[in-house]
């Protein structure tokens, strides 16, 4: 197999080599942020709406990323052309950097950049046919005055916690409530509901990611004339919907087929669901930055 290159703080190097400090912050304290972005048929996919949610979130966390923007693209590209990569996942990580065992991020003079680009898998093919079962869980999301989930920070504790529980109900994603009762997101990804042909994504300020997949979900609604909503609703909105679909970098566009033991429209990805994944699959390779 070919050599593996990472980027780490202006150097290409293997994933042998690839070691940051143990008082980097990002490792002590969770103090970072990041991105899962894709490459699909060498085409960066909304690479600039990535770069500027990687770059607010700096802002938010006043993080000072010590590289432009330019330079930033150039060196997501400069990665995945070293590792002629085609199609695949690019994980984007800036952490506050060496310090020392205090919180203190002034401490921490210079950030940490990681870039690491591989092939992904996350379902099968048959998956996104015959949806996901899920589960929601007690674990609620972080409240928006505490962490903003807006924020794609590197402190996923929330959202481990609640993996863990869906794993022990043996479900393959958790659907997260905040401290309303009002739904908000999975552990990794955006969820829609469809109820009589109108499509239905809770709000951001409710404690979710604002996902670039959802972003790009909602444009094709536009385009195509779906009827789309941001509202609030509840889990018995999600109980009684005729579809539901999760949306994320990795997982795209995927269908439930479960929630809490309840069977979703026929129990299989619904017909506005494939329909999105289709429509979302034909833009993927053309908006966005082109490497190759
Ligand atoms: N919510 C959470 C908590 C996430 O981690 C992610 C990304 N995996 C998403 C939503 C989806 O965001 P995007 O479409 O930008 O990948």
């Amino acid at each position: 197999m070919a050599e593996q290159w990472i980027y780490l703080n202006g150097q290409y190097v293997t994933k042998q080599d690839a070691v940051v400090s143990v008082y980097d912050h990002g490792y002590l304290y969770g103090d970072g942020i990041f991105e899962g972005i894709r490459i699909y048929n060498g085409n960066i996919f909304k690479c600039k709406e990535h770069l500027d949610r990687l770059f607010d979130s700096a802002k938010s966390i006043m993080l000072n990323i010590p590289l432009t923007y330019q330079e930033m693209e150039d060196a997501l590209v400069e990665t995945l052309r070293r590792n002629e990569l085609r199609n695949g996942y690019i994980r984007l990580v800036v952490s506050r950097g060496t310090g020392d065992l205090g919180l203190d991020p002034n401490r921490c003079p210079k950030a940490t950049v990681v870039i690491i680009v591989e092939q992904l898998s996350i379902y099968s093919e048959e998956a996104y046919k015959t949806g996901l079962k899920t589960v929601s869980v007690s674990t609620k999301r972080n409240i928006p005055d505490a962490l903003n989930p807006k924020i794609k920070s590197l402190n996923y504790l929330n959202n481990i916690l609640v993996k863990i529980q869906s794993n022990l109900s043996g479900a393959g994603e958790a659907i997260m409530l905040n401290s309303q009762g009002y739904v908000t997101e999975g552990s990794g990804d955006n969820i829609f509901i469809v109820k009589n042909g109108v499509i239905t994504t809770p709000p951001c300020y409710l404690g979710a990611l604002e996902g670039i997949t959802r972003g790009a979900i909602i444009d094709i609604c536009a385009e195509k004339g779906y009827k789309l909503k941001e509202e609030p609703f509840s889990l018995h909105d999600v109980y009684v919907a005729d579809e539901v679909f999760l949306t994320g970098t990795a997982a795209e566009v995927i269908a439930v087929r479960e929630v809490d033991g309840r069977i979703i429209g026929e129990g299989h990805a619904g017909p506005i669901t494939l329909n999105l994944l289709e429509e979302f699959r034909s833009v993927v390779d053309k908006d966005g930055i082109k490497v190759w």
